[in-house]
């Protein structure tokens, strides 16, 4: 029998481990760029808590940890997916 142990990755917001199913990973494509959830290449991860998704920094450090820079179209994205896993009425506060 063999035991599937749980593929651990860093959150890069609180430096945190996680199993890797609960985080959403963000990739550096070869061919088709920056992904969200798919993807072959660099990736980052982000863990789903709130403190997370509201670091000022976060987008600076998916940037530094894919060594890319990311648009505003999939920062639009990332975005609307982070808040489908929070819903935050009083986002910001
Ligand atoms: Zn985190």
């Amino acid at each position: 029998m063999i035991r599937q142990n749980p593929v651990m990755r860093i959150c890069v917001s609180c430096r945190k481990t996680y199993d890797r199913k609960d985080l959403i990973k963000i990739t550096k494509d070869h061919k088709q760029g920056i992904m969200l959830k798919n993807g072959m290449g660099r990736s980052a991860y982000i863990c789903k808590s709130k403190k997370c998704y509201l670091d000022s920094k976060i987008i600076k450090k998916l940037q530094k940890a894919l060594r890319t820079s990311l648009d505003t179209e999939f920062i639009d994205v990332f975005e609307k997916e982070i808040t489908s896993y929070n819903y935050y009425p009083n986002k910001g506060i």
